[in-house]
């Protein structure tokens, strides 16, 4: 069995407590890996090496253009081995090699975009309103970051984190999910081959209460970047505030799926089941709620359960399946209790409902739907991230906007019509960080991503993400001659 180690410094290092723990295949039930469980003490030493580098050293003198030259030579190192690196995620996580090699092999563009992006973050000279001074502002790297990354897509995350932060001039320090961590391990020999400087790029592993949690406490670290549930949002929110540090906080989801009569059936249909059934429903971004038309409710129903039932649950290395074992124990109890109190709840169940059996490791799910849920029912309200559809019908317009954002979630939606005037008023009536009309569940390094609400703080990907990993300084230049000014009132 493989044993990792932290990557700290530019050197992959024993744990100070010399603690590790197991790393679990979900498909087989079975331990692959240790991986190092981290202290408060791993979090300090990668930290002051982060500091380090931002401050002496060949990072701190790099130029812009240095630095996305470097960002551009990960990019490829990562296409030249993404399919290792989707394999070790498909260990970890259990979801299908399909979508972890499809998401692997996008993975460089963050790095090519964030990498071009390097030496183009230009401040700005002021046609100021003072007479003989100059005035300019310029962008400064904000520090040291922390980066804590959920298990369902975890170097997707680290792209979306450490692209924007290293073309910003920050270094990073990332805790990956303790259940996913093997991954970013390896990632990490491969920023040392493209010539990161030692103390840019370190992965400290360990649980979140106590790695996540020094990582956050810090103070050394100027600002916190976290993907996971609004629950340990929240906590780290407030964690964070004790030592002034920024955050980014991507978070969970209620996600409406809107389909009206005027739509392509087939297509909404399949956009619905890749919005709650892709990735065994263990995305922020899953459609849990399909909010459908009455006047087409029994037909649309019909057709998504019968497309439904065709997902082929099995080895999410094979190719032909589409639903792969739930990621953690935990998790899977958790999608089996809400199935439980939607079912006490009085919804009914069209499809699944329960375990799937007969299936190694024991943390499958069926997938499944239900109907005559109401909007005030916990499985309508609140996230499951597993499998598991509600639908709801309406009949207006303003009925879908009013029920679709009736929720303390805000991150996507999606919209299925045909009338281009209702795709606009929809997208703009939306309370969520992203509209999808006439397709679902696509995200792309140029387009900003985040939530509304409870969904989180902040936006990742696209040029404006870049901003937060930035602090802006304005300078004052005064060239003026002759007597002081007054000191007794502002300038
Ligand atoms: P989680 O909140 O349990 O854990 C996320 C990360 O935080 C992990 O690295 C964990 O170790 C760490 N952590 C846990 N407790 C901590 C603490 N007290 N202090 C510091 N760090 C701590 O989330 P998860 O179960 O790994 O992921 C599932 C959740 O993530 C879902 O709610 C899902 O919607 C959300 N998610 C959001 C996005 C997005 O981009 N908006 C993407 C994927 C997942």
């Amino acid at each position: 069995m493989k044993t990792y180690q932290h990557y700290i410094d530019g050197q992959y290092v024993d744990p100070i407590g010399k603690e590790w723990m197991d790393t679990v295949n979900p498909y087989t039930g079975k331990a692959w890996a240790k991986i190092p469980k981290g202290c408060a003490k791993d979090v300090d030493r990668a930290v002051l090496a982060a500091k380090r580098a931002m401050t002496e050293g060949p990072y701190a003198k790099m130029t812009a253009t240095e630095r996305g030259k470097m960002m551009l030579r990960l990019a490829e190192l990562v296409a030249q081995h993404a399919e290792r690196l989707a394999e070790v995620e498909v260990m970890d996580n259990g979801k299908l090699i399909a979508e972890m090699r499809g998401q692997m092999n996008y993975h460089p563009e963050w790095w090519r975009y964030f990498g071009g992006l390097a030496d183009k973050l230009e401040g700005s000279v002021m046609p100021i309103d003072k007479p003989d001074i100059f005035a300019f502002s310029r962008h400064e790297p904000v520090g040291v970051v922390g980066a804590l990354t959920a298990w369902n897509s975890p170097l997707l995350f680290v792209a979306w984190k450490c692209a924007p932060a290293i073309a910003a001039g920050c270094s990073v320090v990332i805790k990956p999910s303790e259940f996913t961590s093997a991954s970013s391990l390896e990632y990490a020999a491969l920023t040392k081959e493209a010539g990161f400087p030692d103390g840019v790029f370190n992965v400290v592993t360990g649980l979140g209460p106590d790695a996540g949690s020094a990582l956050v406490d810090h103070p050394d670290i100027a600002k916190i970047t976290f993907t996971g549930s609004d629950a340990t949002g929240a906590r780290i929110y407030a964690q964070a505030a004790k030592t002034m540090k920024r955050v980014t906080l991507e978070l969970g989801g209620k996600s409406p799926n809107i389909v009206f009569d005027d739509c392509n059936l087939d297509k909404a249909a399949a956009g619905v089941i890749s919005g709650i059934f892709a990735a065994t429903g263990q995305t922020c971004i899953a459609g849990s709620r399909l909010l459908v038309q009455n006047s087409i409710k029994d037909a649309f129903t019909k057709k998504v359960a019968e497309l439904g039932a065709t997902a082929r649950k099995g080895d999410p290395m094979a190719a032909d399946t589409n639903i792969g074992p739930v990621t953690t124990p935990a998790q899977y109890q958790k999608i089996l209790d809400y199935i439980d109190i939607a079912k006490k709840e009085g919804a009914t169940c069209i499809l699944g409902g329960g375990p799937a059996p007969d299936l190694p490791g024991g943390q499958f799910v069926e997938p499944t739907i239900f109907t005559d849920v109401k909007p005030e029912m916990r499985i309508a309200r609140e996230e499951v991230f597993g499998p598991v559809l509600s639908i709801i019908g309406f009949d207006t317009e303003d009925d879908a906007i009013r029920l679709a954002n009736d929720s303390i979630y805000g991150l996507a939606a999606g919209v299925w019509t045909e009338n281009i005037g209702r795709a606009i008023r929809m997208s703009k009536a939306l309370r969520a960080g992203t509209v999808w009309v006439n397709t679902y569940r696509a995200v792309s390094y140029m387009m900003p991503f985040g939530g509304m609400k409870h969904s989180g703080i902040g936006r990742e990907s696209g040029m404006e993400s870049v901003l937060s990993y930035l602090e802006t300084k304005s300078t004052w230049i005064s060239y003026a001659e002759g007597a002081p000014a007054n000191p007794f009132i502002m300038r």
